[in-house]
């Protein structure tokens, strides 16, 4: 093959789209009169052409535009275009997923805050309950108090209630119920548990969140929990200090319709400065 032969089929698809220069067409019909080869080459191109003719003429005219360069800048940019459109709906789907999870775990979110709410109110009817007992004129009251007790038996291993010159000032400081290291039991003046006054010596359980003491200017109301009783009181502790706020749980669906947000604004702002050259 001679080296005109390359030049040669490397201008005829142009030549059969007739988009060749003058010199260029004039130069490949002199090669073809002279070389058999190239001249079944192009015949053989050319019937390949007509068979394709009517889907590819557009694609193959647009392939040879003049400034193919600009033809492929637009081309790259309308991927890049694609690109950014296919980001931002799967952000929009990624978003809407964990917006699912979210108030998914929203719903099991409020069910422990309802258990969180439902503890402390009942330390505090606890109090109030006790606290009432005492402000009866014949305090202490050692029935009402058992009477109390009886009330939530489930929840209480013992109530004890001190005077306040019998305990410690941090203790008189505790004006709603709050956990508190036990104040020891031989200084009350009342222990009530399951089976009436309690006598003997008590231990108080080695662990501040199964105490709970309040105080007013007279008394030092103390109560302990039963160890079965204790989990929950403990989960319930867990959940108020250590649960996410009700925002963190929305925090993923939050960072990714942020994401997609920006990404929107790039796509917007990209096809607005593409569509000068487009046209
Ligand atoms: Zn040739």
């Amino acid at each position: 093959m001679r080296n005109e032969c390359y030049i040669v089929r490397d201008l005829l698809p142009s030549y059969i789209d007739q988009l060749c220069s003058e010199q260029s067409r004039i130069f490949v019909e002199k090669h073809i009169t002279q070389c058999e080869s190239c001249a079944q080459i192009l015949q053989h191109m050319k019937v390949e052409f007509d068979d394709a003719e009517d889907v590819e003429i557009p694609v193959r005219l647009e392939q040879k535009k003049p400034f193919e360069k600009v033809s492929q800048l637009i081309k790259a940019q309308g991927k890049f275009s694609n690109i950014l459109g296919f980001s931002f709906w799967s952000g929009i789907v990624i978003t809407v997923i964990l917006l699912v999870f979210s108030l998914n775990h929203l719903v099991l979110w409020q069910n422990d805050q309802e258990e969180v709410q439902r503890v402390a109110q009942e330390q505090q009817d606890i109090m109030d309950k006790v606290f009432a007992v005492l402000m009866e004129p014949e305090t202490p009251n050692e029935q009402s108090l058992q009477i109390v007790f009886q009330q939530y038996k489930e929840q209480l291993q013992h109530i004890a209630v001190f005077p306040s010159g019998a305990v410690e000032d941090t203790i008189l400081d505790l004006q709603t119920p709050s956990t508190t290291y036990p104040v020891e039991y031989e200084r009350a003046s009342i222990v009530i548990g399951e089976y009436g006054e309690i006598t003997e010596p008590i231990v108080p359980i080695d662990y501040d969140i199964g105490t709970m003491a309040m105080a007013n200017e007279e008394w030092v109301v103390q109560f302990e929990y039963k160890e079965s009783y204790l989990a929950t009181v403990e989960n319930a502790h867990q959940i108020k200090h250590y649960a996410p706020s009700s925002w963190e749980l929305f925090l993923m669906p939050i960072i990714f319709s942020v994401i997609s947000f920006f990404i929107f604004l790039i796509w917007v702002y990209h096809k607005r400065i593409m569509k000068p050259m487009e046209v």
